[in-house]
């Protein structure tokens, strides 16, 4: 339950004074239903109103705070024009403007040979000086209140800033003090004030350093949201850690028969993942592990034997991958090896119909299938497996969190294991992942040579071909993507459909075309020619982004670069480069481009290193954009700025690991304010698991 010393925060907007309906609809819109909403809505900008220069004084442009006398009200004498209202003090004349006047109300606020105080912003016009629709006004006691720093705070249509400021004021002023739940050392330490104060602070900036994520106020409260988070992650672990899993550990030797099969030597951290994935199955609580590799470090192996080891407790692994082409690569690589050591692989997709789907699903649910591969057909209700042991999930950031769920429900309390090609920042993982243990291929395999990679403007497109057919002579194969024109499939294949003819006419007959809107075996075919060398360059819309292995390709040539994302174009590149052979990646590019483009170019020609183009990515693009902020399943914060505060959720995620070691039920005076936070932050159904709760 709620503590009741956040009952007032937790009240409707609608029970502040002076709020009607309408205005309430408005704001419930813009920040939320109730107070604690609005005390979140913080400022984006500040408007000075302490310049108050005498009229003759004030320049154009400028926001003034000026005293007059009203001298006398004119109204139109066309409805259309606009209604005056005539003010003087002793150095000239002030016009103050009006469309669409109601004069009761004006003749109310600015009643004639009275003195009244007008804010806002000064125009010069047709040698007059004027206001129109002052901002702000009031009477000579109000001096103090005028003439101030105002936060402005973002807006929604229909909603102007006065009425919305005085809700917030309001707001701020029934934040109760609340008991001190950060440790005080490092507040001191950070020069960060108590919550209440922060909060008032954040809603009074008097310069722009206050607006800034650096300021210790806005610190402070977003300090305490990263940790609300950071710490509702960490019980929701451990919670899922106290339910029992099982042990799965029985060694019948086929995992190192399979290893010792493997035509190549295992990578430092593939052993080194293994060894962490094997060791957590053997733990009696459920594994959640993510992999994380850059393309063509070598997942599929890692997940195979891990999935052996499922198979030799006794039970079955299910691997899932984002598209039709993933699902019948990783069958490739996986049923080669799987033959050797006499292991029952099936494979699950959308193009299994009818009595041969009923076959498959009959095989998994008798267990006579160890290991099934598939796409988001192996969601379906019908799907049942004999004893899932280990899920395992290709490519995250295409699936959202609920759906690892769904698969893991498929098993009695079966292991995760999710697999990751997209390198994440460190900072980010902590914030979309903490809830994963973490293994890293930071090696990879031997042999492998850099990409080089050179960008070139598209009008320099025949010198590209002349290049592709001394490669091609020398055997080279090479991969042509064209770019994301939109966010329509149809424009995008045109483009492809149109390049694919273009480079037919070079080469003749030695061209393929994929894309997406292909059915699964004309898309197969396609790429299995390609692979056979049948076909010597292939030209696709982005499909083939994800995992494509075809170690024949050397060449890869990106039309439209600017228009990819970094992470994206490193993706891309990452295609090639995996036989012993020299590759090179050639982005086409359409000048002029951007800074950022040109940075990006820059970025991707100077290091192949997929953690620090992730890095860098970041800083270009801000965090959600980077992953997709739909798809990554990253957290939306309020305060916290996830590209700014990356040192402040470092600290929140040590503080929360800490706090949970020395009371994990949250039950010290500490803990007590803990939960308060969590509540603050609405967390509620995190405590509920607390096991006093
Ligand atoms: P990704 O991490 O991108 O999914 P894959 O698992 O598809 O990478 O592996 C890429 C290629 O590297 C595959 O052809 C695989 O057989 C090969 N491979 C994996 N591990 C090694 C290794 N240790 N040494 C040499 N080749 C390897
Ligand atoms: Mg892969």
């Amino acid at each position: 339950m709620r503590p009741e010393v956040l009952f007032p925060l937790f009240a409707p907007i609608r029970s502040l004074k002076g709020i009607g309906p309408r205005l309430a609809t408005m704001i419930e819109k813009l920040a939320g239903p109730n107070i604690v909403d609005l005390c979140w809505h913080i400022p984006s900008g500040i408007v000075d109103r302490r310049f108050t220069p005498k009229i003759n004084d004030a320049p154009a442009g400028a926001i003034a705070t000026i005293t007059v006398k009203v001298v006398e009200h004119q109204a139109p004498r066309i409805k259309r024009l606009p209604y005056k209202v005539i003010c003087s003090d002793d150095s000239g004349v002030l016009e103050l403007v009006f469309f669409h006047a109601r004069s009761d109300y004006l003749l109310k606020i600015l009643p004639e040979g009275e003195t009244r105080i007008v804010s806002g912003k000064v125009e010069h016009f047709q040698g007059n000086v004027q206001m129109s629709h002052p901002d702000r006004i009031g009477t000579l006691e109000e001096l103090d209140e005028l003439q101030a720093v105002e936060p402005v705070y973002p807006l929604t249509a229909g909603l102007t800033s006065k009425p919305l400021i005085n809700a917030i004021r309001e707001s701020v002023s029934l934040v109760p003090p609340l008991p001190e739940w950060q440790d005080p050392a490092w507040l001191s330490q950070q020069d960060m004030p108590d919550w209440q104060l922060a909060l008032q602070r954040a809603h009074s900036p008097t310069t722009e350093d206050d607006l800034y994520a650096e300021a210790p106020a806005i610190r402070r409260l977003a300090y305490d949201e990263l940790l609300a988070d950071q710490l509702a992650l960490s019980i929701v672990r451990a919670t899922q850690r106290r339910k029992s899993g099982r042990r799965f550990n029985k060694d019948t030797g086929l995992v190192s028969r399979a290893t010792t099969a493997l035509p190549f030597a295992l990578t430092k951290s593939q052993k080194s993942s293994i060894d962490e994935i094997l060791h957590d199955m053997a733990e009696p609580f459920r594994m959640l592990r993510l992999l994380q590799g850059d393309v063509g470090s070598g997942k599929t192996v890692v997940a195979f034997l891990a999935m052996l080891r499922a198979v030799e407790s006794g039970g079955q692994a299910a691997l899932m991958a984002p598209t039709e082409i993933l699902a019948q690569q990783h069958l490739k690589t996986i049923d080669e090896l799987a033959k050797i050591v006499d292991v029952n692989v099936d494979v699950l997709t959308g193009r299994n119909k009818g009595t041969q789907r009923g076959q498959i699903l009959e095989r998994l649910a008798s267990g006579e299938t160890s290991i099934v591969i598939g796409t988001h057909a192996l969601f379906q209700e019908d799907v049942r497996f004999k004893d899932l042991i280990l899920a395992v999930i290709d490519e995250q950031h295409r699936f959202g969190v609920h759906q690892r769920l769904m698969l893991a429900d498929k098993g009695a309390a079966a292991d995760m294991l999710v697999m990751t090609a997209t390198p994440i920042p460190r900072t980010l993982m902590l914030c979309a992942y903490s809830d994963l243990d973490t293994s890293r291929l930071i090696d990879k395999p031997t042999g492998r040579l850099p990409v080089k990679t050179r960008a070139l403007p598209t009008s320099r497109i025949e010198d590209v071909v002349t290049r592709l057919h001394a490669a091609i002579k020398d055997g080279a194969r090479v991969f042509w993507v064209c770019p994301l024109v939109d966010e329509s499939e149809l424009i995008d294949l045109e483009a492809a459909t149109d390049r694919h003819a273009f480079l037919n006419k070079r080469f003749p007959g030695r061209v393929g075309l994929v894309h997406g809107k292909m059915k699964g075996n004309e898309k197969d075919a396609v790429m299995a020619s390609f692979a056979k060398g049948e076909l010597d360059i292939l030209v696709s819309t982005t499909v083939i982004e994800v995992g494509v292995d075809i170690p024949e390709a050397s060449i890869m040539v990106i039309e439209h670069a600017e228009r990819f994302g970094l992470s994206q174009l490193h993706q891309l590149r990452g295609r090639v480069g995996r036989g012993n052979q020299t590759s090179s990646c050639l982005l086409l590019y359409a000048p002029p481009l951007t800074e950022t483009a040109q940075a990006r170019l820059n970025i991707l020609r100077e290091t192949d290193d997929g953690f620090r183009i992730a890095e860098e990515d970041l800083k270009l693009r801000g965090a959600g954009e980077m992953l997709g902020t739909r798809q990554s399943g990253l957290p939306q914060f309020r305060i916290a700025d996830i590209a700014k505060h990356q040192d402040l959720m470092m600290a929140a995620r040590d503080d929360a690991r800490l706090i949970l070691e020395k009371d994990p039920d949250l039950t010290s005076d500490r803990g007590k304010a803990l939960r308060v936070l969590l509540y603050l932050f609405e967390k509620d159904a995190v405590i509920q698991t607390l096991r006093s709760g």
